[in-house]
């Protein structure tokens, strides 16, 4: 059995089919007619664009527009001046078009390998892909066609680029296992977008496999087993046929109130990363968007966005979600996501260094950019702005000073924004979350960040492996500092939620019921799963086991209180 990542949830099994990505042999030539070599390269480009334009299309229609937009970046990627500039400059220089490809692709993927983010990480992946591709059609070799493998393949990869994943014919592929990748890369991105069960982050395991060998995937838990034997295929065979119903079960919430037993409505949204990830939250019956992340807005860019980018971004947000409420978080740089271009110095303690809203209010000429962009956006749907590491009075003072300013503004020269709009914050530190009663004087709402709350309570770093045993929301720590934000919110009259993972726990839900969460924020796909656990408790049961869980004295005695009393 081999542990890796579990990428995309669901069960599989199957035979082996294993993707090279091996390197076409080429001999590195020196070129006298290089206006001729670069035509060469300028047809290769061309049939690289036109091919990806078709898988994009293909991808879009299957899967949707957002997945598309990979492919499209690639086509982008390609084609950055910056890139083409180099890649000739070379060429001229008497160097042949693969070699001049190949130099260009490894510089600017050791470049996105140094960043700390896995975001711009991943874009190393992508010049990998496009790298790959470019010298295929460059020397003639024919591309892998993943579209071809039969019914009933488990693709095991190295990594499985998006351009291999274009190609998949869902039906026929009933899990993936590649060696690197992490849930947030484009590779499970795509698997769940496809509903393909995928592990990621396997050591080596292309060397294990060959073609034809038997494989069970666990997507829910990261888990592969190679050569399984007669029981554990029928084991997987009995988990695919379990889950598949538990999915279809969930349906049934489609188009529902989301209710606890005893009728209380409460609020369930879907985090995106970007605009179009409303589209999926929208089609998952989401009922708004409870955490905008626009970090991925910036860290997609080459320089910061402008108004007009930023407010385009926001509009088409909430647009999509047509007057439901869309809660925008600005800019959340800083400690695991960095910005190459805003030229942040590395620190020692980035978790605990600038920052966020520290950033934010230190940089106010490029904030004042991102605020008037959510007022601008505000006239077109129901936007509220929510201020993330918010750790003192003053920050949400400052961000509603600066808001008001904007507001003024935007009255003298007639630009329409919503008047009403609404200014929250993030309780994700645990100064936040001991002056809960003072920031709710101040703030228009709350939404608890239990990602950071959890690493920052229990001093932990949320992606250090040696101390993730620290990392849970089942310590008493974190429950209580969990209950008294949400009873200070309450107290406050002021609406409260959660956009952590914890908001998505079947676990930790009955809690959250008994504190008196307005608002549940959670992934696209969790968001029927989720319902589905809101829906199986009354207050009164919550309360009791609430109470329970409150009196134990460790995570793990809480933990198993809890397991035991799942529904
Ligand atoms: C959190 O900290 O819980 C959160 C939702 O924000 P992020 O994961 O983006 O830090
Ligand atoms: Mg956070």
């Amino acid at each position: 059995m081999y542990r890796g990542i579990g990428g995309s949830a669901g069960y599989g099994v199957g035979k082996a089919v294993v993707i090279s990505d091996v390197k076409p042999e080429y001999v590195v030539r020196t070129i006298t007619d290089t206006d001729a070599e670069i035509k060469r390269y300028e047809d290769a480009v061309a049939v690289f664009t036109e091919k990806t334009r078709r898988m994009a299309d293909a991808m879009k229609e299957r899967v949707g527009e957002h997945n598309a937009e990979i492919l499209e970046g690639h086509i982008l990627l390609l084609n950055d001046p910056g890139m083409e500039e180099i890649i000739k400059g070379t060429i001229s220089g008497g160097t042949c078009a693969e070699s001049a490809l190949e130099s260009a692709c490894d510089m600017f993927s050791s470049m996105f390998m140094m960043a700390d983010d896995e975001l711009t990480k991943q874009r190393a992946t992508d010049v990998a892909d496009i790298k790959l591709r470019m010298l295929k059609i460059l020397t003639g070799v024919p591309d892998t066609n993943v579209a071809d493998v039969p019914a009933g393949t488990i693709l095991v990869a190295r990594d499985l680029t998006p351009s291999m994943t274009a190609g998949i014919i869902k039906e026929n592929v009933e899990g993936i296992i590649t060696e690197v990748g992490g849930k947030t890369s484009h590779s499970a991105i795509l698997a769940r977008a496809l509903e393909i069960p995928a592990v990621l982050s396997i050591d080596g395991i292309v060397d294990k496999v060959t073609d034809g060998m038997n494989i069970a995937v666990d997507g829910n838990n990261g888990i592969c087993i190679i050569d399984p034997t007669v029981e554990e295929i029928a084991e997987y065979v009995g988990k695919k046929r379990e889950w598949l119903v538990q999915k279809e079960t969930l349906k049934v919430f489609m188009g529902k109130e989301t209710v606890t037993a005893d009728g209380k409505a409460v609020s369930l949204y879907g985090n995106i990363g970007k605009p179009e990830d409303a589209e999926q939250v929208k089609s998952c019956d989401g009922e708004g968007i409870g955490l905008f992340r626009t970090e991925f807005l910036f860290m997609g860019a080459s320089q910061l966005p402008s108004e007009d980018q930023q407010f385009e971004a926001y509009r088409k947000a909430a647009e999509i979600m047509e007057g439901k409420e869309v809660i925008i978080r600005t800019l959340d740089v800083g400690g695991d996501k960095d910005i190459p271009y805003l030229g942040l110095a590395k620190e020692d303690n980035p978790f605990l260094g600038f920052r966020a809203v520290r950033y934010c209010l230190a940089n106010e000429a490029s904030y004042r950019v991102q605020l008037r962009a959510l007022l601008r956006a505000s006239a077109y749907g129901h936007i509220k702005i929510m201020v993330p590491l918010v750790t003192c009075v003053d920050e949400i003072r400052a961000v509603k000073a600066m808001v008001e300013v904007i507001k003024k503004e935007f009255d003298a020269a007639g630009i329409p924004y919503d008047k009403d709009i609404q200014v929250g914050v993030m309780i994700e530190t645990p100064a936040a979350a001991l002056i809960a009663d003072l920031l709710a004087k101040e703030a228009d709402f709350f939404s608890i960040g239990t990602n950071d709350l959890t690493q920052y309570t229990m001093a932990v770093d949320r992606g250090n492996a040696k101390v993730a045993y620290l990392y849970s929301a089942y310590n008493p720590a974190v429950l209580r500092s969990m209950k008294y934000i949400i009873e200070s919110a309450n107290k406050a009259g002021i609406m409260v939620g959660m956009c952590g993972e914890a908001a998505a726990d079947p676990l930790l839900i009955p809690l959250l019921i008994s504190f008196g969460l307005n608002e549940f924020s959670v992934s696209a796909t969790s968001v029927l799963a989720t319902r589905a656990v809101i829906n199986k408790w009354t207050k009164e049961e919550a309360d009791l086991l609430a109470e329970k869980a409150l009196s134990l004295a460790t995570e793990k005695e809480v933990m198993e209180l809890l397991k035991s009393s799942v529904r």
